[in-house]
């Protein structure tokens, strides 16, 4: 048993795991890029109030799941994990006077988000999101535009079968009535409610709807749900967004008990799940509209959207996604081995063999240099195992401006002009089925 292991809940993501989480994160930059919107990178940790006020106090994520971060004696501040992005993408919005920018203010973000949850399969303490914000236009049709580029990242990076469960929640005009209908048809079941659920009824009824408790399942079917109860200006809104959605061609599923586990959400939510396990576990990334956030910073009354896509989450359900599909192949793709190795016929000359791979990387080209010291014939079956298409064996006829380029499938070497070596090999990259790019 090794002395020290990873914090329980987390994990170590080894090139096996982070290459392909780092390949979703490109896509989607890139995609969201398309759709305007601009990295930006907002503190792992913020003061707990950021959370506290945002989120609100009554949720799992704050009440239960908040890493707080120890300051030292001197400090006053209390810190906490970020446990999601939004509240700490609001609370920069604040700050750096982003009101006066062009609205929406459209951003992304990519990093690891905390949560003292119990771990469980896909449900870990620390955890990858990548996110989309859209911040200063009321809708619908951004909730729309939102909602399409998240099915068209599934789509993109091969998760053929996902399902969109679409909700509206309403509003401040709206959620109080349906809050006391919620909460009087509670009280009617009250003696069958379990005591974490009895408990929620008194501070936040919204939270039963959301149980993952068995128990409750019966009684949650016959609550009173949002969507019958918008009041007119949000029942217009939900509808457009519907409309939209209709023009854009994105299927979805109305889901009138979808609330979502955070306080901030106004009007649109939705989640994402893969089509053969809808289970809570498995949501694949889930937002909504939270028109109220900017104002609880401290700013002016600003409508917002977001989404956040769990990138453990999607890793998870390509790989266990029954379909066969290409573009997944090539998410979960191993790292492409190098094009050539560089060995040479004296074990001892490691120095020649670095400055040859050096220049050849200097040309662009993924080329490894045997360092150790082992004989010619060991360097070439490690080459082999490397998965590298050539060997650039470099011997006495360096002298005379020459190595033996050996072509490690076929079999075959020939002696080949250094100054010529970088354009060949980027000749052969180019003609050889080599890693991930084929042309
Ligand atoms: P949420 O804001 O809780 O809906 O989170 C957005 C997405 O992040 C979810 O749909 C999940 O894919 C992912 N996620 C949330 N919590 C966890 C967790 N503890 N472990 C792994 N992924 C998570």
């Amino acid at each position: 048993m090794p002395t020290f292991r990873a914090p329980r809940g987390t994990r170590d993501l080894l090139p096996a795991e982070r290459a392909p989480m780092v390949r979703l994160e490109q896509v989607a930059g890139e995609l969201a890029a398309r759709y305007g919107y601009h990295p930006i990178e907002t503190p792992a940790f913020e003061q707990a109030a950021v959370f506290e006020r945002g989120i609100g106090e009554v949720t799992d994520v704050v009440e239960k799941e908040l890493f707080f971060v120890g300051a030292r004696e001197e400090e006053s501040e209390r810190w906490a994990l970020r446990p999601e992005p939004t509240a700490g993408i609001a609370r920069a919005y604040v700050q750096h006077g982003m009101q006066t920018w062009p609205q929406p203010v459209k951003v992304t973000m990519t990093g690891s988000m905390f949560r003292y949850d119990r771990p469980q399969a896909g449900r870990y303490r620390q955890f990858w999101q990548f996110d989309v914000e859209a911040i200063g236009d009321p809708g619908p049709a951004v909730d729309a535009e939102i909602i399409e580029l998240a099915a068209r990242f599934y789509r993109e990076v091969g998760l053929s079968d996902v399902t969109i469960l679409l909700n509206s929640i309403g509003d401040p005009a709206c959620r109080p009535a349906y809050l006391e209908e919620l909460t009087a048809y509670y009280r009617r079941h009250e003696a069958r409610l379990p005591p974490l659920e009895r408990e929620r009824l008194a501070r936040n009824p919204l939270r039963i709807l959301d149980s993952k408790d068995p128990a409750v399942a019966d009684i949650n079917a016959g609550a009173p749900v949002a969507t019958e109860r918008l009041c007119d200006a949000c029942a217009t809104h939900f509808e457009a967004v519907r409309e939209h959605l209709a023009a854009l061609g994105v299927a979805y599923r109305l889901e009138p008990r979808l609330v979502r586990g955070l306080d901030y959400y106004t009007r649109t939510t939705f989640e994402v799940f893969p089509a053969w396990a809808a289970g809570q576990q498995s949501a694949v990334g889930g937002g909504g509209r939270y028109d109220g956030l900017i104002e609880l910073m401290g700013g002016r009354p600003t409508p917002g959207i977001g989404f956040g896509i769990g990138l453990d989450r999607v890793l998870l359900a390509l790989q266990e996604q029954p379909a066969r599909i290409d573009a997944a192949e090539a998410i979960l793709a191993p790292e492409p081995a190098p094009l050539a190795v560089v060995v040479g016929s004296d074990p001892a000359d490691t120095a020649t063999r670095l400055r040859l791979a050096t220049e050849l990387r200097g040309a662009g080209l993924a080329v490894r240099a045997e360092l150790g010291r082992r004989k010619l014939g060991k360097q070439l079956e490690a080459a082999a195992r490397d998965g590298a298409h050539f060997a650039v064996i470099a011997g006495d006829e360096l002298a005379a401006g020459q190595v033996q380029l050996r072509d490690l499938e076929a079999g075959t070497q020939r002696p080949t002009p250094l100054a010529n070596l970088a354009r060949e090999l980027q000749r052969a990259a180019r003609t050889h089925h080599h890693g991930l790019e084929d042309d």
